[in-house]
């Protein structure tokens, strides 16, 4: 099936009272994951990728170990990372965890504030374009792990609980250079903790 762009799952200015602008999410969504939706739909045309679900070209066209990866691969895996993205943050003041991911987050690294720091550091320390993620993984358990550019959870056959995404289109209207800043307040701000919990 061809990729098509979801609408935000709230209003552009939803976030900007937790620090993540308007500007930012009409570039951010409007504009990049538009492009990975018209990119990947000009290259998976007339392949043997045409029809397939988004998962399955994800998984299919990555390339372990591989220094670059395909545009058939890069465009998708970035639209699935986006889909999930937006699904991931939400608005409002105050989001509750839900009990059950405060007792998985707290047996899986010892409290919440180490997963948020294991997290934060995890993006603070990928180097260049790529993402943070809390990961569930083949055998359950969870794990902090970073990525590069578009690569996934998927590729490793784990499942994403949280992913932010840390490249500069992400936080450099709102952040500029502070990258460490911009993890710290998508942790304690912007995360919807209710659709982290619903994943594991
Ligand atoms: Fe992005």
């Amino acid at each position: 099936m061809a990729f098509t762009l979801p609408d935000l799952p709230y209003a552009h200015d939803a976030l900007a009272s937790l620090g993540m602008s308007k500007e930012t999410l009409e570039y951010h969504h409007d504009l990049h994951h538009k492009a990975y939706v018209d990119n990947g739909n000009k290259l998976v045309a007339g392949t043997e990728w045409e029809g397939k679900s988004l998962e399955d070209i994800v998984r299919g066209t990555y390339q372990a170990g591989a220094v670059a990866q395909s545009g058939i691969f890069n465009n998708a895996s970035q639209h699935w990372n986006h889909n999930e993205f937006w699904k991931m943050m939400g608005p409002g003041e105050n989001k509750k965890m839900p009990g059950a991911l405060e007792k998985a987050l707290t047996d899986s690294f010892g409290s919440v504030q180490k997963f948020k720091d294991d997290f934060a550091a995890a993006g603070a320390g990928q180097f260049g374009s790529g993402w943070a993620w809390l990961v569930k993984d083949k055998d359950g358990a969870l794990k902090v792990t970073k990525t590069e550019n578009g690569v996934n959870p998927l590729c490793f056959g784990q499942t994403a609980l949280l992913g932010c995404d840390v490249w500069e289109h992400s936080y450099y209207i709102d952040f500029r250079n502070k990258r460490p800043a911009y993890l710290a307040n998508f942790l304690d701000k912007l995360v919807n903790w209710e659709n982290v919990a619903s994943r594991l």
